[in-house]
């Protein structure tokens, strides 16, 4: 898929949610259905096809090309792993597994460059076919790049998406579809603009101290506002800040809002909880499709469920968007990105309690603006009582905002300096 179809489906949803949140609706039980599928009874590979046969219908497919080593994923929404498999042709091994509850993954491992040119299911939606070409290997890093491709059987042969117990549509008060942020600071278009997004918010509390009740989303919008107020004093940036009270902002949203701006630079602010008390101090987080370790991706996981509310996604994003793979486009503003995060790391050593390994990198949403260099500040533990009373209290946020303000300046001075 390229940047410009991405962009394209992202201000349609954008719209749709818009008019969903418009309206409130009422409360409705569902039923839930038992978990469907489709177990996989075969994958084989051979010169030109790979067929996956299920023992029931399935919900759909996406099919998309990893490298390091060069791999054929197929994820089956509605379906259950199975067991045999027959590889041959390119395909040098199939494996299988349950990426969640709903979707099974098989990966097709490559001898050489192969890539999927089409698929269908079978008329009774039971089996699945995939054309494989070989290719060269600039033609399969294309592949790559473009991300997944929907397979989607016919309509009276395709399982149910699971319901979920309940579904809620809540009213979503958005920034976007009411006008953008106020912008502090010079009234200059030249000077760089810097978009603060304080995590969380209205009925998202996002994670809670066991040490005093102190909520994340009033620590992390204390900090917004202190970082807002050093840089003004600077006179050299400008700031918006995606909330500058107590309300819910989708994720999407908060990007959405500093790419309107056509922001320099997003800094998103949290405070993150662990169940070891002992865990202390600040990490800088930048996007990556593969978390640096579990305790990223897990951490990614757990914040970009803010969008959810029992069970729906108010971001209109289903789980494809945080495995759309990162188009080459972004790799600029990825290094711009990790620039910025060493330099806030080195910043903020002298002023506060920093991690070992402290730049990691995993899937959050709030990070996927393709053109806006976007690092997520975790700032300390909430669980961790020394860090809980350093951020909670005006000094720490002082301390946390001298920091962020520092590396800000020195990351504009840098980037003027070699334009
Ligand atoms: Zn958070």
């Amino acid at each position: 898929m390229d940047e410009k179809n991405f962009w394209t489906r992202t201000t349609a949803r954008t719209h749709k949610r818009h008019m969903l949140a418009a309206a409130l609706f009422a409360t409705l039980p569902v039923f839930s259905s038992p978990a469907i599928g489709g177990a996989i009874q075969q994958v084989s590979a051979q010169d030109g096809a790979i067929i996956v046969q299920f023992d029931d219908i399935v919900e759909k497919a996406a099919v998309f090309a990893l490298t390091g080593p060069d791999r054929i994923a197929v994820d089956v929404s509605g379906a259950k792993a199975g067991f045999t498999v027959q590889p041959g042709g390119p395909v040098l091994n199939i494996r299988q597994g349950q990426y969640n509850a709903e979707t099974a993954r098989i990966v097709l491992d490559l001898a050489e460059p192969a890539i999927v040119t089409g698929g269908t299911f079978s008329a009774d939606g039971k089996s699945l076919k995939l054309s494989l070409s070989s290719v060269a290997r600039t033609a399969f890093s294309g592949a790559v790049g473009r991300g997944k491709t929907q397979i989607v059987p016919p309509m009276a042969f395709r399982a149910e998406p699971p319901k979920r117990r309940y579904e809620v549509t809540a009213p979503i008060r958005t920034n976007v579809a009411k006008g953008l942020p106020k912008i502090s600071g010079p009234a200059d278009a030249s000077l760089p603009l810097v978009v603060i997004d304080a995590g969380h918010g209205g009925h998202d509390p996002g994670a809670i101290s066991p040490h005093g009740g102190q909520r994340e989303k009033e620590v992390t919008l204390a900090i917004a506002k202190a970082v807002r107020d050093e840089m003004l004093k600077s006179g050299r940036v400008r700031v918006a800040l995606t909330r500058d009270n107590d309300k819910f902002v989708v994720l999407q949203d908060r990007y959405q809002i500093a790419r309107k701006l056509n922001a320099d630079l997003f800094i998103s602010i949290h405070a993150d909880s662990a169940e070891n008390r002992q865990a202390s101090g600040g990490t800088v987080y930048t996007l990556s499709e593969v978390a640096s370790d579990r305790e990223a991706q897990r951490l990614a996981a757990r914040e970009n469920k803010a969008n959810i509310i029992n069970g729906v996604n108010l971001g209109g994003a289903d789980a494809n968007v945080s495995s759309i793979l990162i188009d080459l486009t972004q790799r600029e503003t990825m290094n711009v990105s990790a620039d910025f995060a060493k330099l806030l790391l080195r910043e903020a050593t002298p002023n506060m309690r920093i991690r070992g390994n402290s730049h990691r990198f995993a899937s959050f949403i709030v990070l996927k603006a393709p053109d806006t260099p976007s690092v997520l500040f975790e700032t300390g533990y909430l669980s961790n009582e020394t860090d809980v009373s350093f951020l909670a209290s005006s000094n720490g946020q002082q301390k946390v905002a001298r920091a962020v303000a520092n590396a800000i300046q020195v990351h504009f001075a840098r980037r003027i300096a070699t334009r």
